[in-house]
């Protein structure tokens, strides 16, 4: 459904995987789950062909949402597997509350690459529309049976409006995807496209909210409500891609010493945990610590590290036993791009690097230390324009 790249939505857990994607689902997939399968269940099917028994509309009800999900998986496989040709590395789908995202390390290089790999995602949904359709019609003319028809019939439905939805110019759904590809290949300039691929998405969203306000007052108060919460997850969803475009571009050549704190404290890999909470985490406002041995950088050591370790056992561990070693550490070194260690994090999920020149530490950058550091740039008028 939308497929951009936000770190908020790969939580879930793992479902399986398919062609080599991870496929994970998010805890707000199972809510939406429930809501269709009770929608179809007692609502749409009992609604459209009355006269059926209970448990034909639950099983109606079942299939119809399974196979929604299927019809969503496609759609997303789609967009996965066109990305992966295009040489983009996707490690997989997450499903959630509105629907799935692929999970994508970079964008794409080319407007011709984002345009198809984009627009192929509602293509899809109208193939599997049509199919549906298709079946539909034929079921009806050789009498299969209201139940199996009645499910043809809901996906064809379904799946023609996602695939409309998705095609609709707000960023970063796959239309604004599309619109934004054809302003990049127009203008030649990323960012500007981005811009204004922006803000059609908030115009969009605002325009769902709108109509959800209108839904609300005419007394539709559940299709209402749930108009404003897409409208307002558009509108967060193209804020937060733009956010992330301004603050990739406003690190691409800044090397990492500009960033990190010069010469931070260490501790000794000797140092009892309890001590170390004591007498460092405890007293500072710091929660990693550079570890050392005899005037030697040794590893790293974290907060979340120490809480894994239970209490009792804190006076007999030392630093040593739970550190996490500078050889599986992440290091940087002085004169390395910003974007290629933000990169690195992301890669080890850490939150924190040691700068070190020929073995020695220089400092430490912490993602603390890069949202200031984009802070104090905004406020200094540089970047956020
Ligand atoms: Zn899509």
């Amino acid at each position: 459904m939308m497929n951009f790249q936000a770190e908020v939505f790969m939580q879930g857990f793992r479902l399986g995987s398919i062609f080599d994607f991870e496929i994970r689902v998010d805890l707000s997939w199972f809510l939406i789950f429930f809501l269709i399968l009770w929608t179809l269940t007692t609502g749409v099917f009992p609604g459209n062909y009355p006269g059926l028994s209970s448990a034909t509309y639950i099983g109606m009800g079942v299939v119809g949402t399974l196979l929604f999900f299927v019809s969503l998986l496609a759609h997303e496989l789609s967009h996965s597997f066109l990305a992966r040709a295009k040489g983009i590395p996707v490690e997989g789908i997450t499903l959630f509350i509105f629907g799935g995202v692929s999970r994508t390390r970079m964008e794409a290089e080319t407007p011709g690459d984002e345009f198809q790999i984009a627009g192929v995602g509602p293509l899809t949904s109208l193939a599997i529309a049509l199919l549906c359709g298709f079946l539909w019609w034929v079921g009806r003319n050789a009498g299969w049976s209201i139940a199996v028809n009645g499910v043809t019939a809901y996906l064809a439905t379904i799946n023609l409006m996602l695939a409309i939805f998705n095609l609709l110019p707000g960023f970063p759904l796959d239309g604004g995807r599309v619109f934004r590809a054809i302003v990049w290949k127009i203008t030649g300039n990323y960012k500007k496209a981005t811009r204004i691929a922006t803000i059609g998405g908030k115009v969009l969203g605002y325009a769902i909210i709108g109509l959800g306000l209108l839904q609300l007052f005419g007394g539709f108060v559940l299709s209402g409500l749930w108009l404003i919460f897409i409208g307002w997850f558009l509108i967060n969803a193209a804020e937060a891609s733009y956010q992330d475009l301004l603050i990739r571009s406003a690190l691409e050549g800044v090397p990492a010493r500009e960033l990190m704190t010069p010469y931070p404290e260490t501790v000794s890999a000797d140092l009892s945990l309890q001590r170390l909470v004591d007498e460092y985490f405890m007293h500072r406002r710091y929660e990693g610590f550079p570890v050392s041995e005899d005037n030697r950088l040794v590893g790293i050591i974290t907060l979340n590290q120490v809480k894994d370790v239970p209490r009792e056992k804190w006076a007999d561990q030392t630093v040593r036993n739970i550190m996490r070693p500078i050889e599986n550490g992440v290091t940087v070194r002085p004169q390395e791009k910003m974007s290629q260690v933000l990169q690195k994090m992301e890669e080890c999920e850490v939150r924190r690097v040691l700068v070190t020149k020929n073995g020695s530490l220089e400092g430490i950058i912490t993602a603390g230390d890069i949202a200031r550091w984009l802070r104090r740039r905004r406020d200094l008028g540089e970047v956020m324009s």
